[in-house]
């Protein structure tokens, strides 16, 4: 099977080999051990000097960390949305209270930074505002460097800039300090080449101010309790042993090839899906100069459905895309981050010309 969704994503065989050891004592020195470097390293692909916590749950429950441990119900928040998961955090901020205000872009847009520097300026003052760094579900990745500088720039003091960098990092890079972001979240199924079930996330010190003040109801993802159980290299609750083993394995390996590195072998295999799809005569949905390195959603030929193509692509090839998200519009979308190579890229290639011819 090749699978080819944007997330989970396969797993290398050192790190499936990894998930299927025994389980260990989570308050125990093995358990300290494995939590120290994993969090070490992941600092590194984080580009901060911050603590990044783990907690076991899907990468949602990250975005739910960002918003109950920065903010309070009747928080002013601007949510810029280009897809399905900047609708998905101004959602969880409207669940829990918050002042939600909606900057959209058409899906297969990025976010436009004068746009959001003008609604920080002319619409706040806002507490907080929601970026997605890689819209999964269009395929298109946000200037996250332009866009906090524009938000930086554009109150005084400026809002809280909380990141869902699920499908993003570190794949394709975000760098925490330099750009002053204030919250960053991940998901371990995505670029990670770890299994599902770990959100990792980081706070700045603006982000740890906020906190105190923040009176959103909190206990599970309570970051104040993750930080207080990370100095001795624990969790408050137990936490997924088994994803974390397979982190602690693809962290190891991706330490080796380096955060530069591993972000280039992104550029490059996004490159190679996109020339391959051009070639096939398929479309590229995203708005260019925004193409995910991650994730490419392909508009398929005049008459074809997304569904019949997945159909085949899953039936006769043991292919596995991603359906389309956007509404009304035939696409599919496919995965490439983690462990992916250009020969299971090659593949879906050859299928799709087959399936077309
Ligand atoms: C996958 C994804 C999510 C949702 O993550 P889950 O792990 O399914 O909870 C949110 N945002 C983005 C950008 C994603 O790619």
């Amino acid at each position: 099977m090749n699978l080819r969704i944007p997330g989970p994503t396969p797993l290398p065989p050192e790190v499936i080999e990894a998930v299927g050891q025994q389980m260990i004592n989570h308050r125990g020195p093995e358990f300290e051990a494995m939590f120290h470097e994993i969090s070490e390293w992941l600092k590194v692909f984080f580009a901060t000097k911050n603590k990044v916590y783990v907690l076991t749950s899907s990468g949602t429950g990250g975005m739910e960390a960002a918003i109950v441990n920065t903010l309070s119900p009747g928080d002013r928040v601007l949510a810029v949305s280009i897809g399905v998961f900047g609708d998905r955090f101004a959602k969880i901020a409207e669940a829990y209270g918050a002042d939600v205000e909606r900057l959209s872009f058409p899906m297969g847009k990025a976010a436009d930074p004068a746009r959001v520097a003008a609604a920080v300026a002319e619409r706040g003052p806002f507490v907080a505002v929601l970026l997605t760094q890689n819209e999964t579900s269009t395929g298109v990745t946000n200037d996250l460097e332009a866009l906090c500088r524009a938000i930086h720039s554009a109150a005084d003091p400026s809002p809280l800039i909380l990141v869902d960098g699920i499908s993003g990092v570190p794949a394709i890079p975000l760098k925490m300090d330099e750009w002053g972001c204030d919250v960053v979240l991940s998901g371990s199924q995505k670029a990670w080449m770890a299994p599902p079930g770990v959100a990792m996330i980081a706070f700045s010190d603006r982000a740890w101010e906020a906190y105190e003040r923040a009176k959103m109801p909190r206990f599970y993802f309570d970051l104040g309790l993750a930080d207080k159980y990370a100095q001795r290299y624990q969790t408050p609750a137990t936490p997924n042993i088994a994803a974390l083993y397979g982190l602690h394995v693809s962290l190891k390996k991706m330490m080796e090839e380096g955060p530069d590195a591993f972000a280039a072998r992104h550029q490059r295999i996004g490159e190679y899906c996109r020339q391959g799809i051009l070639k096939l005569g398929l479309g590229l949905f995203a708005e260019p100069g925004h193409y995910s390195n991650t994730v490419t959603a392909v508009t398929l030929k005049e008459g074809w459905s997304a569904k019949q193509v997945l159909e085949a692509l899953r039936t006769r090839y043991g292919i596995i895309c991603g359906s389309s998200k956007a509404p009304g519009v035939e696409m599919i979308r496919i995965g490439h981050m983690g462990y992916v190579s250009e020969a299971d890229l090659d593949q879906v290639f050859t299928a799709l010309e087959e399936i077309f011819a």
